[in-house]
Parts: C-alpha cells; sequence; structure tokens
C-alpha cells in the first residue's frame, strides 16, 4: 500500500494535513482552556482573600478607634488585637499613624520606622489599597483607619503569604497535565485514524487507476464513498470512455488502411502469378495485364496520396497558412483543372457566382476542398450529366454548392460518408477508382477554418454539398 512505501513523503500528503487539522483542533483548545481555567481560579481566589482580609481590617480598624487606641498611643493597649487577628492571618499586620510611623509591626521588625511607600500614601487619601504580588507570593492590603467624621488617622496594612493558593495551583496545574497527556494521547490516535478513514478511498482510487492501466479496456473507476470521489470516478470514466473511443478508432483506421492498402496488392500479385503461371503467353495478355497492373499501381498511390493529406491536416490542426484569397479565382482555377475530367464523360461544368468574394483561408487546404466535392460530383455522375457549382456570400460567410444530377446517395449511408475509408457503393467506387478518403478530408479542412458541410441527397436523382466558411478567420 502507498502510505507505507519507502520513501513515501508523508509530510507532503493529504493524510499529514488532516493528522495535523485534528491534532490541533483537539489540543488546542484543551490547552486554552485549562490556561484560562488557572487563571481565572487564581483571580477568583486572591480576590475572595482580598475582600475577607479587608473586612477584618475595617473591624480592627474601627475596633481600634473606638477603644481610642491612637489617643492613648500604647501599644499594649492594641498590640494583643493585632496579634491574635495576625496569628489567625498567618500573616503581618501593621499599624501606622498620619505620620508614616509603624505604630505596631506583629513581626517586630518595623517598629517605630517611617514608612513612605505609595500605598500607604493613596490609603492615606481614605482609600483601600491591595495588591497581588504572585512572583513573591503574597496578598497585601491597606485599609484606612478612619474617625466618625471620616478622617483618616492611620492605615492599617495586612500581609498575608499567598502559598496556599499557589500550591492549590500547583496541585491543579498537574491534574492538567495528567489529563492534557491523556487528551493528547486520545488525540494522536483519533487524528490516525481519522485521516486513514478519510484517505482510504483515495488509496483505493489509486489502486484503481493502477489497475485500470493494465487493463483499461474491462476496468471502471467507482470510488463512491464521497461525492467528491463519486465526481472523480464520474470524470475519470467519461475520459476513459473517450480514450477507448479514439484508441477504436485509432485501431480501425490502422485496418481500414492497411485493408486499403493491401487490396492493389493482391490483385497485382494475382495478376503477376497468373502471368508467370501460364508458359507461352500471347503478347496481347501480357499488355492487358499489365495495363491492370499499372492501374493497380496508380490506385495504390491515390490511396497514399489521399493519406498523406489527411495525416498533414490531422497533425497540422490550427496550422493553417492564411491568406487573404479571391475566392473567385480559386473556384475557377479548381473548375478549369476539372473541366477535361468532366469532359470525357461529356458532363457540363456550370459556374454560377453572384458576388466577388475574399476571404482569409488556407488556399491549398481551400483547394482540396473545392477539387474533392467536384471531383464527386463528376465520378458520381452519369454520362451526359451536370455539375452545378455556386458561390455566394453575406457579411460574415461564403457559401459554396456543389450539385449534381448524378447517381446521389442512399439515404442511411449520408451520415457515414464523411467518415475515413467509407464508401456508399464499393463496387461502383472502386470502379470509380475512389479511396473513401476525399470527404474525410473535406470535412476536416473545412472544420479548421471553423466552417461547416452538409449534404442532401436523393437516390438516383443526384446530390448537393454545401459549404459554409467565415471570411474572416479566427484564432
Ligand atoms: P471516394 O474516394 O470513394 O470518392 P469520398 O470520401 O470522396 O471517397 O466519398 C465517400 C463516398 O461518398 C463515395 O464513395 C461515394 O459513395 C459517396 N459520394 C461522395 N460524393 C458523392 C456524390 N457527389 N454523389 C454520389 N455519391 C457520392
Amino acid at each position: 500500500m502507498k502510505r507505507f512505501k519507502l520513501g513515501f513523503n508523508f509530510l507532503g500528503s493529504i493524510r499529514f494535513y488532516i493528522f495535523l487539522m485534528v491534532f490541533a483542533a483537539g489540543l488546542i483548545p484543551s490547552l486554552f482552556l485549562t490556561s484560562s481555567i488557572m487563571s481565572s481560579y487564581e483571580n477568583r481566589t486572591v480576590s475572595a482573600e482580598t475582600i475577607r482580609i479587608t473586612a477584618q481590617s475595617n473591624v480592627l480598624a474601627n475596633k481600634l478607634v473606638s477603644d481610642g487606641c491612637f489617643e492613648v498611643g500604647d501599644s499594649q493597649v492594641y498590640s494583643s488585637q493585632i496579634d491574635l487577628i495576625a496569628s489567625y492571618y498567618e500573616g503581618r499586620i501593621m499599624l501606622i499613624n498620619t505620620d508614616y510611623e509603624v505604630l505596631y509591626d506583629s513581626y517586630g521588625i518595623d517598629d517605630e520606622k517611617t514608612i513612605v511607600s505609595e500605598k500607604v500614601f493613596e490609603c492615606m487619601q481614605n482609600r483601600v489599597v491591595s495588591n497581588y504580588d504572585s512572583a513573591n507570593n503574597y496578598i497585601e492590603v491597606c485599609v484606612p483607619v478612619t474617625e466618625e467624621d471620616d478622617t483618616v488617622i492611620g492605615v492599617i496594612m495586612v500581609s498575608k503569604s499567598s502559598t496556599e493558593i499557589y500550591a492549590n495551583m500547583a496541585y491543579m496545574k498537574q491534574n492538567a497535565f495528567v489529563m492534557q497527556f491523556a487528551i493528547m494521547i486520545l488525540v494522536v490516535f483519533i487524528a490516525i485514524y481519522g485521516s486513514g478513514k478519510l484517505m482510504k478511498p483515495f488509496d483505493v482510487m489509486s489502486e484503481s487507476i493502477d489497475k485500470i492501466q493494465t487493463d483499461y479496456e474491462n476496468e471502471q473507476l467507482s470510488v463512491l464513498n464521497y461525492n467528491e470521489t463519486k465526481q472523480i470516478s464520474k470524470a475519470f470514466n467519461a475520459m476513459l470512455s473517450r480514450i477507448k473511443t479514439l484508441d477504436d478508432s485509432r485501431q480501425e483506421f490502422v485496418s481500414n488502411v492497411s485493408h486499403e492498402l493491401k487490396t492493389p496488392l493482391a490483385s497485382m500479385k494475382v495478376l503477376a502469378d497468373s502471368l508467370l503461371g501460364q508458359e507461352d503467353v500471347p503478347i496481347e495478355l501480357y499488355q492487358e495485364f499489365m495495363t491492370d497492373i499499372a492501374e493497380e499501381i496508380d490506385r495504390e498511390n491515390q490511396i497514399i496520396n489521399d493519406l498523406l493529406s489527411l495525416v498533414k491536416l490531422d497533425k497540422s490542426q490550427g496550422v493553417l497558412n492564411i491568406t487573404s484569397v479571391n475566392v473567385n479565382d480559386l473556384m475557377e482555377l479548381t473548375l478549369k483543372r476539372l473541366r477535361p475530367i468532366a469532359g470525357e464523360k461529356n458532363i457540363e461544368i456550370v459556374y454560377e457566382t453572384l458576388r466577388p468574394v475574399t476571404a482569409e483561408i488556407d488556399e491549398v487546404k481551400m483547394a482540396l476542398v473545392f477539387t474533392n466535392l467536384v471531383e464527386n460530383a463528376i465520378k458520381y455522375n452519369v454520362d451526359d450529366g451536370w455539375v452545378h457549382v455556386s458561390l455566394n456570400a453575406d457579411h460574415q460567410f461564403f457559401y459554396v454548392t456543389v450539385e449534381d444530377g448524378g447517381i446521389g446517395i442512399p439515404e442511411e449511408a449520408q451520415e457515414h460518408i464523411f467518415e475515413r475509408f467509407y464508401r456508399a457503393d464499393k463496387s461502383h467506387s472502386r470502379e470509380i477508382g475512389g479511396t473513401g478518403l476525399g470527404l474525410a478530408i473535406v470535412r476536416n479542412a473545412v472544420l479548421m477554418h471553423r466552417g461547416a458541410i452538409q449534404v442532401n441527397s436523393t437516390e438516383g436523382k443526384g446530390s448537393t454539398f454545401s459549404l459554409r466558411v467565415p471570411l474572416l478567420y479566427v484564432q
């Protein structure tokens, strides 16, 4: 299977991108969720703690004021209360007066020192100030101590360690990490399974195409798992059937060509053998057989020439040598060349031109078209018959009709006469010397000029070939 082939570029495969997407879609939200839960837990816990400390500090401040602690100025009076609360918090409480002097420090470190800090200063403006220092793990709250008339007479500053919050968070982080690891493993499995499942039809498709390469006659692509693969299968099968048709027509063409080329050779062989097989052949018989052989050689030559013209037209698709051509002159010239042949059967060619026509065409190829049509009108005609050729134009196209009062074409043959090697009446055609390639050449050349051709014919009465070609050639 392709996916495990040595040297298979996994990073360049769709499977990898699907894997990556599923992986990212599974893991990123979980990481995001964890970090947001952690941070909101921290915020909520710190703010609840801050509220609690503030409330307790307010109670303490009121108590200190009502006890007249600031007036007495004796730390003995309030130290026991402050120590009690400090030990309850497992924190440090400092009482600061309006001179920024520490009246009491429950840790006994900064007693009687002066504290000048922004927080204390702000708190002296009768504002509660709190601060959470996550790096050093403590919460600090400054509560103003006010008299009844709201005059600030001091500040209570409480610092409390937040290691408990930190420890809780570390525990939660550990749990989250284990969860995330489990999610990651789960997501990896889902991603591998999902990408494999999604890409499975494409593996099947590539295997089918490998099979089709070796046997495109009998195989078809049929991967119907998804709408997309259905579409691809449908388009692929349409392309396959077109290739089959092309291949069939190529094979048919090759077999027709070899058949057509072999027929004159076979005749020559028969003629030559019969001459060689007899003794004392009269000179008249030699002459007769040699004439027949010469005719077969001419026929072989004709087939080869027609084939070459056709191949040239096929190969030079789009390679037209476009020039501005006087179509009237071209037709006159064609008819001039063909009149002697028509004369042999006493066929009258009437040419009618309604206006001068100049068109952007490939002169050589269009001459081939005119020649083949008029030649056919002469070939498939009756003695003393007639051929009527007309040329007309409007602002967009020029129109040529080649009409004859000849043998006509049977209805069922009309749709096939433009096919290579098709001949409506094989015996008659052979006698006349047709190769079945003339109208195929005509059709190819007309289509290359973005023109159109059609036939109208009644058996026994005659045929009309009508041609329409644009005056201006558009690439
Ligand atoms: P061919 O070399 O046999 O003439 P074409 O491709 O020119 O080959 O024509 C194909 C067949 O169409 C001819 O064999 C003939 O049966 C028929 N056909 C073509 N032109 C005419 C026509 N003007 N009248 C009657 N039959 C025609």
